[in-house]
This record gives structure tokens, C-alpha cells and sequence, in this order.
């Protein structure tokens, strides 16, 4: 019976590359790709990508959700944050953890990462590799075949499974060998390198700190709306946020279940959803700046609130300071 690894697809260079060098020796592969709600655009991509790269390879791909669990792993990382709110550690452990599952389940004798050493500053410098495979429970059962040399022997390596003289021995940021490997391989599907997660995105650091401050059981959909519009913090209990273009206006409207959703009605403007407690004022404060960020010269303006209520507003003049106050 041929001997099986679980391999981590991302869809990027170097995942490809790591899988293609085991599948050389014999091996039969398993693509594994997780899908999150904190992937910029670009992620969401590669995830499109994963699935094409292991088309062109001709292996299985497992596609896993980050769900609440990652949630509450976000909130509260053992191994704390990187330079924004990426925790990249107990993410690297949560991912792990969930593999070895999948290796169990397939009766895979080992994973393949596409690591680089010192690629990486948080996640990938030594002590952090041989931390989160400690802490993952996959101790010798990791294979890295980009760094491989560099590493200790493996157990699949020990066992004979996999010849190390044909692994690698790279580190840091340089990709050449990976290039010039996909191009021996004539390999076509994959993504380029860079782009990152949206938890090591500052601006939208800034708001996932707010959302975890002010509102301690957040949803999901609470996540996607940070990636929508301009995020405006009223007070400890109330958010606005105001979407920029008829794309986030729409996006607003399909997310706007259990928010309080108000849309212009005598008017081209922006649709808003309000996050958390809801009186008179604020709404006439999310009218106001409805008002301030449509082209409109309307002194009054008519809002529909939730479906079914209309209200007439006459706007205040300038809010622009006010909004400085609020902006996240
Ligand atoms: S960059 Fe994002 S996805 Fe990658 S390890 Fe860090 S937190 Fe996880």
C-alpha cells in the first residue's frame, strides 16, 4: 500500500513546490486548504487557487473552514499577537491540529508544510517552528521539504519513507529555487507570493480591536461588516457603519439581518447598518451622516429604517468634525 502524507495547500509558490517534491518520491499526497473569514480578497483567491494547483498536481483537496473556535482562539491567543492582531503562532497550532485530525482520519503517516525557514518573522523563525509543532502534537511528524536540511531528521525520514537527499535547504525570503522549480515542473497554478491575511492589516486591526472591546460576543457576520465601509464608534453600546460605493451599500443590505438597516429613500446616498443599541438620536445621527456622504443639496431627507418605517430628517449643516471624533 502506498504510503500517504497530508499536505497544507495555501495555492501560493511554495506549498505547490513542497508537495510536488513528496509526490516525487512516491508518496500519495492529500491537499489540505483552510478557508477563513479574515482572507483579504487576495486569499480568498488563492483559495480558488488551491483548488486549481491541486487539480494540476492530480491530488484529493480537503478544504476546512476556521470557524468560532478561531474566533475565541483571535480573542485570547496564548502566544499573543504579531505587529497587528495576527496571532500567527496559535493559528499555525490551531491549523496543525486540525491536520492531524485529517492525518488520522485518512491514515496519513505524515504532514507536509510549505515552511521556509526565517521566511517569516513571527510564525517561522526556529524557535516558533519547533514551538507550534511541540504544541500541535506533530513532533517529527512534519516534513518541510523546502528547509528540510536544515531541520532535524523526521520521522518519515528515519522510517525510510523519504529519501533527505533530495530534499532542500533553504531559508529567508529569497524564492529563486522555488521559481526555477515550478518551472522544471512546467507547474502553471499558483499564486505569487505575498498579499497576507487580514489580521496583519493595521486599518483592519484597528477595527477588530474595536469590535472586541465594545462588543464581547461578536458573530461572524460582525467580522465580514469590518471589511465593508466606514466604521464610525458612537458610544460603548452603538457602532455606525456607512458604506462607500453601490457595492458596500449592497453588501450592507444582504448582511443586514439583527442590525438596524437605514437606506435613503428621495435621494442618491449611502445605506448604513447600526451595530448594538438603537434610539432616536442615533438614528438621527446615522441620517446625518447618511446626508454628509451623499451628493444630495437636500435640506430633508427621507429615510426607510428596517422595511417598513419611513422618517423625514432636515440634515445639520457640518459634521465633518463630529466625524473625525467618531471614525475608527
Ligand atoms: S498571517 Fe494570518 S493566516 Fe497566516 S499564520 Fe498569521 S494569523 Fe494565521
Amino acid at each position: 500500500m502506498k504510503v500517504k502524507a497530508i499536505s497544507l495547500i495555501s495555492g501560493g509558490l511554495d506549498s505547490v513546490v513542497s508537495t510536488k517534491l513528496i509526490m516525487d518520491q512516491g508518496i500519495e499526497v492529500i491537499g489540505l486548504h483552510f478557508i477563513s473569514i479574515f482572507q483579504n480578497k487576495r486569499e480568498s483567491l488563492r483559495g480558488l487557487m488551491a483548488k486549481k494547483s491541486a487539480e494540476e498536481l492530480g491530488i484529493r483537496l480537503i478544504t476546512k473552514e476556521k470557524g468560532m473556535d478561531y474566533l475565541h482562539l483571535i480573542v485570547n491567543p496564548s502566544h499573543g499577537y504579531g505587529k497587528n492582531m495576527n496571532p500567527c503562532i496559535d493559528c499555525r497550532i490551531y491549523m496543525l491540529k486540525k491536520a492531524k485530525e485529517i492525518m488520522d482520519e485518512e491514515g496519513a503517516s505524515f504532514l507536509i508544510t510549505g515552511e521556509v525557514l526565517g521566511q517569516r518573522p513571527m510564525s517561522q523563525r526556529r524557535e516558533a517552528i519547533n514551538l507550534i509543532e511541540k504544541k500541535s502534537g506533530l513532533k517529527g511528524l512534519i516534513l518541510r521539504p523546502l528547509s528540510a536540511k536544515l531541520f532535524p531528521l523526521t520521522i518519515p525520514e528515519e522510517k525510510g519513507l523519504i529519501d533527505r537527499s533530495r530534499l532542500l535547504d533553504i531559508a529567508g525570503r529569497s524564492r529563486h529555487v522555488q521559481f526555477e522549480l515550478v518551472q522544471r515542473y512546467n507547474i502553471k497554478e499558483f499564486s505569487l507570493p505575498g498579499g497576507g491575511c487580514l489580521l496583519t492589516d493595521p486599518i483592519f486591526s484597528k477595527k477588530l480591536k474595536d469590535l472586541m472591546k465594545y462588543h464581547r460576543e461578536f458573530t461572524m457576520t460582525d467580522i465580514e461588516l469590518l471589511t465593508i465601509g466606514r466604521h464610525f464608534r458612537i458610544n460603548e453600546k452603538t457602532k455606525i457603519i456607512v458604506g462607500r460605493d453601490k457595492k458596500e451599500n449592497e453588501r450592507l443590505n444582504s448582511l443586514k439581518e439583527g442590525y438596524t438597516f437605514i437606506t435613503p429613500i428621495n435621494f442618491p446616498g449611502p445605506s448604513a447598518v447600526i451595530m448594538g443599541e438603537v434610539d432616536t438620536s442615533i438614528i438621527e445621527l446615522a441620517a446625518n451622516i447618511i446626508g454628509h456622504y451623499s451628493k444630495s443639496k437636500e435640506e430633508k431627507i427621507i429615510l426607510k429604517i428596517n422595511n417598513n418605517v419611513y422618517l423625514e430628517y432636515k440634515l445639520k449643516k457640518d459634521i465633518a468634525s463630529l466625524l473625525e471624533e467618531y471614525k475608527i
